[in-house]
């Protein structure tokens, strides 16, 4: 079950029936997790089914956030084989030394991109505009979202325009 709560300037208050519904005990220690975007508020001694338990939920919730993004970008039918970013990844590994980065001015944390010109024969390389894409989506949930049939075209899309893609 999840309730939609918004923080106020005391913080997020509990309510005495959601710990309930978590069999969270409201007379023991809890063990708050902070985690990137997300809080995990966990009984603080367990045995072990319910340890497991707690485990196997999480996990569940981590497949559910990972569907829902997936079906937010469909499946991949509509681009060709060639024009999802995933062929080009292996080449995406543009690399500039520290020095080079500094005189160009662009910062540490950057992303790159090139620029290939046949003509004189040159390559540019500059600063991205967006600070995330898919190689910032670790391997092997790169690979999930693959094994799913997602499209990965519209993936990278979200991740550069970072757009809102869960809740309303
Ligand atoms: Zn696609």
């Amino acid at each position: 079950m999840n309730f939609v709560k918004r923080p106020s300037l005391k913080g997020v208050y509990i309510t005495p029936g959601t710990l309930k519904i978590s069999k969270l005990p409201d007379n023991e220690k809890l063990e708050l997790h902070t985690l990137d975007h997300a809080l995990v508020l966990l009984k603080g001694q367990m045995t072990a089914p319910e340890l497991l338990a707690a485990a196997h939920t999480l996990a569940g919730l981590a497949a559910d956030l990972i569907t829902h993004l997936s079906e937010v970008c469909g499946p991949c039918e509509q681009c060709g084989e060639n024009s999802c970013p995933y062929d080009d990844l292996d080449e995406a590994g543009i690399d500039l030394p520290d020095y080079l980065r500094q005189e160009a001015g662009i910062p540490q944390d950057a992303k790159l991109c090139a620029e290939v010109n046949e003509e004189n024969s040159s390559v540019t390389i500059s600063a991205a505009e967006h600070r995330h894409d898919l190689r910032d989506i670790p391997p092997e949930l790169l690979e999930t979202f693959t094994a799913v049939g997602a499209c990965l075209g519209e993936l990278e899309e979200h991740m550069i325009m970072e757009d809102i893609v869960y809740g309303k």
